[in-house]
């Protein structure tokens, strides 16, 4: 058996040493003793502790698998976070890289090209990046595809590190986002967009956190999504509630940013402004999005999935990993059209410009 990966399933379930003992009948004083490497349990006990983790024996026994540093990753809520919520969040992310890994030695995927534009302000940053990707002022058709076109990894934020929310890392210079689908499609674009502004803004001081970091994140994120020049010439000033509503549907963010995004660029006086959230909050779009689109899905995911479908090879993922289909569902939860582990099949093939290609 392999510590790290003993240390990297317990974490996974969110579990602590004592709760592990409790769980899988192996005293306390023996679990420590195997995750220091100072014993080896036979192979029985692996058996045991895999049970009572929800993993494959075969997991335990994997190669050393070094766990993420908290302190490169963008969490979005730390200071709210506790240490064994992040630790749970942080051991997924890490198991989706695994993924990532079995994927792209498998197939052809898009290589990182993501911009440095750290010495940009988040405003001239989102500006910069729209122009190179092409985008005009127009709103972006979606963003997680637009993301993985350009290399960036999209994972499901695992339902039970929900708590933790959206949070972005790079790893040997791949970028890497976890987005929660659990939201509007809307909030989930925007989560999307924040991720992409650490990534280019914040990806080359990765140990600063703080809250001026989010609020750059979060100004990038509008400023992608509402480009500046494009907003000012829609006619808004002061707008109605329905033209706010409208304007919202035109860029695909939820109304409450729009009117934020409205209100940063002068286009609404305080008064309107709150005038407006108060009427938004009474119809119910503080924390849900009414008359919402449907949410984004990965490209790369869906295309990958189709292949070994087709190929009767999702198990083989699943297995290769030491995972149950569960575990893998749950890292793709809601990206793809359809659950890893069965469920009804999607009709559509999945199209688009993004060509994967077995090497
Ligand atoms: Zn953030």
């Amino acid at each position: 058996m392999t510590p790290s990966r003993l240390r990297l399933a317990r974490h996974r379930r969110g579990m602590t040493l004592t709760t592990l003992a409790r769980v899988s009948g192996v005293p306390l004083r023996t679990l420590s003793a195997y995750e220091n490497a100072h014993h080896m349990p036979p192979w029985p006990t692996v058996v045991t502790l895999a049970a009572a983790l929800d993993v494959r024996p075969e997991f335990l026994a994997g190669d050393e698998v070094d766990l993420l540093d908290p302190d490169v990753v963008s969490f979005r809520k730390l200071s709210r976070t506790t240490a064994g919520r992040r630790d749970a969040a942080l051991a997924a992310g890490r198991i989706a890289v695994e993924i990532a890994d079995w994927m792209q030695a498998r197939f052809r995927l898009p290589a990182p090209d993501l911009p440095t534009l750290e010495k940009h302000e988040p405003e001239t940053a989102a500006e910069i990046v729209r122009q190179r990707w092409d985008l005009g002022e127009r709103p972006v058709p979606n963003v997680v595809h637009l993301l993985e076109a350009h290399g960036v990894r999209v994972f499901s934020l695992a339902e039970d590190c929900r708590e933790v929310d959206a949070f972005s890392l790079i790893r040997d210079d791949r970028p890497f986002a976890f987005l929660n689908t659990d939201r509007s499609a809307e909030r989930q674009r925007f989560d999307a967009a924040h991720e992409l502004g650490h990534l280019l803004v914040h990806a080359g001081t990765p140990r600063v956190h703080g809250r001026d970091r989010e609020a750059e994140a979060n100004r990038f994120a509008a400023a992608f999504l509402m480009p500046r020049r494009a907003v000012l010439a829609q006619g808004l000033r002061e707008a109605t509630l329905d033209r706010v509503l409208a304007a919202k549907r035109h860029w695909t963010v939820s109304a409450m940013a729009m009117t934020h995004r409205l209100h940063e660029l002068r286009l609404l006086s305080d008064w309107n402004y709150r005038t407006t959230c108060v009427a938004l909050a009474r119809d119910g779009y503080r924390s849900t999005e009414p008359g919402g689109v449907r949410p984004e899905v990965s490209q790369v995911a869906a295309k990958v999935l189709a292949s070994l479908r087709e190929r009767g090879e999702v198990g083989q993922l699943a297995e290769h990993l030491g995972l149950g289909l569960d575990e893998l569902s749950r890292h793709l939860f809601r990206l793809v059209p359809t659950a890893v582990a069965g469920g009804v099949d999607d009709p559509t093939p999945p199209r688009g410009r993004l060509q994967l290609v077995r090497p």
